[in-house]
C-alpha cells in the first residue's frame, strides 16, 4: 500500500549566507524535526556542499519508520530549477555551480529553487495559497523577493528572473539599492531599508522597533509606518495590475507586524489600483514565517505532496 501523506517525508533544507535550516517535511506539511548550522561560506561551494550533505545524514535518522521520498533545496540568488544550476548567488559565492550531481550518494529525487519561490511552492501546497490559482508571495525580509504562480504553476521566465519585483524603479533617483540601481522597491520598503529610514528619522533602530513603537501608540513612529504602507502598497499594487492575481501574500520579517501594517497596506494598494482592478485582489499575511524556506523546499518534490489537495 502506498504510504498515506502521514507516513512520508522529505528533507527540506534553507541555505542562508549565515546558517543552514533544515528539517523533515511530512506529506500535510508539517515540520517533524529541525536543525540549524553555521553555512561554511569561507568554504565555497564545496564545503556548503558537505555541510548540506552532513545535514541529509543527520535528517535520515530521524525519519521514524517514514518513508524519505526526497531532498528539496531552497537556495539563494539566482537558481536555474530545470537544470538543476545556482546560477549566481553573491551572499554564497555560488556561479553556475551544478547542484544535483552532489546528492547522488543518497540515491533520492533532489530538487531545487531560489528560496523565495521555495516559500510560494509552501504556500501553494500547505498554506495561504493552497486552493488558488493565481497569487503573488511577496517576502519582505533583508531584501523584497517575490514568487508567482499563475493557474496553479510556479512562473519563472526564460531566464527564471520572474518576479524580481524589488529592483522595480518606485522613486526615481532614491536611495541607493544594492544591485546599483537608486530608488528600488528593495531600497524603500524592505525590512532593513524600513530600519534605516526609521533610523534616519531618529525613531527606531531596526524595523521591528519601529513597528513595537508604533504599536505602542508613538506618533512619529505611526506616521512613518503610514509612509511604508503607502509605499508598500503602491508596489502591490503596480503587481496587480500587471498580474491580476486573486491574493497577494505577505511574507517575511516585516510581515509580523500585522493588522498595524496590513490595515493601511490594504488602504493604499486600494487607493492605487484602477477600477475593475481594485477589490479584485485581497492582501493577506503567509502561512509560514521562519520555517518557509523549509516546508518550501521539501514540498518541491511530488512525491512528498502527491493526492494532497
Ligand atoms: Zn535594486
Amino acid at each position: 500500500m502506498a504510504p498515506t501523506p502521514e507516513q512520508r517525508c522529505a528533507v527540506g533544507i534553507d541555505v542562508g549566507g549565515t546558517n543552514i535550516f533544515a528539517g523533515l517535511v511530512d506529506g500535510t506539511g508539517r515540520l517533524l524535526t529541525t536543525l540549524k548550522r553555521p553555512t561554511p561560506v569561507a568554504e565555497g561551494p564545496a564545503g556548503i556542499f558537505g555541510a548540506m550533505r552532513a545535514i541529509v545524514r543527520d535528517l535520515s535518522g530521524r525519519v521514524e519508520g517514514r518513508q524519505l521520498v526526497g531532498i528539496g533545496l531552497g537556495m539563494p540568488g539566482l537558481i536555474d530549477r530545470r537544470r538543476g544550476l545556482s546560477v549566481f548567488s553573491p551572499n554564497t559565492g555560488f556561479e553556475n555551480v551544478p547542484i544535483f550531481p552532489e546528492f547522488a550518494e543518497f540515491g533520492l529525487p533532489v530538487d531545487v529553487d531560489n528560496d523565495v519561490r521555495a516559500h510560494a511552492n509552501g504556500e501553494l501546497k500547505f498554506g495561504a495559497g493552497k486552493g488558488v490559482a493565481n497569487f503573488i508571495l511577496i517576502t519582505l525580509g533583508t531584501g523584497i523577493g517575490s514568487g508567482i504562480v499563475l493557474d496553479g504553476q510556479l512562473y519563472y521566465g526564460p531566464g527564471s528572473t520572474a518576479g524580481e519585483i524589488g529592483h522595480i524603479t518606485l522613486e526615481p533617483g532614491g536611495a541607493l539599492c544594492g544591485c546599483g540601481k537608486r530608488g528600488c522597491f528593495e531600497a524603500i520598503a524592505s525590512g532593513r531599508n524600513i530600519g534605516r529610514r526609521a533610523a534616519e528619522a531618529g525613531i527606531a533602530g531596526t524595523s521591528r522597533d519601529l513597528f513595537q513603537k508604533a504599536a505602542a501608540g508613538d506618533e512619529a513612529a505611526l506616521a512613518l509606518v503610514d509612509k511604508v504602507a503607502y509605499d508598500l502598497g503602491r508596489g502591490i499594487s503596480i503587481y496587480a495590475h500587471l498580474m491580476n492575481p486573486q491574493r497577494v501574500i505577505v511574507g517575511g520579517g516585516v510581515a509580523q507586524a500585522g493588522d498595524l501594517l496590513f490595515g493601511p497596506m490594504r488602504r493604499y494598494a486600494e487607493m492605487e489600483s484602477m477600477p475593475g482592478v481594485r477589490g479584485t485582489y485581497e492582501i493577506v499575511p503567509a502561512v509560514f514565517g521562519d520555517e518557509a524556506g523549509i516546508v518550501g523546499a521539501a514540498a518541491l518534490i511530488p512525491a512528498l505532496t502527491e493526492g494532497v489537495a
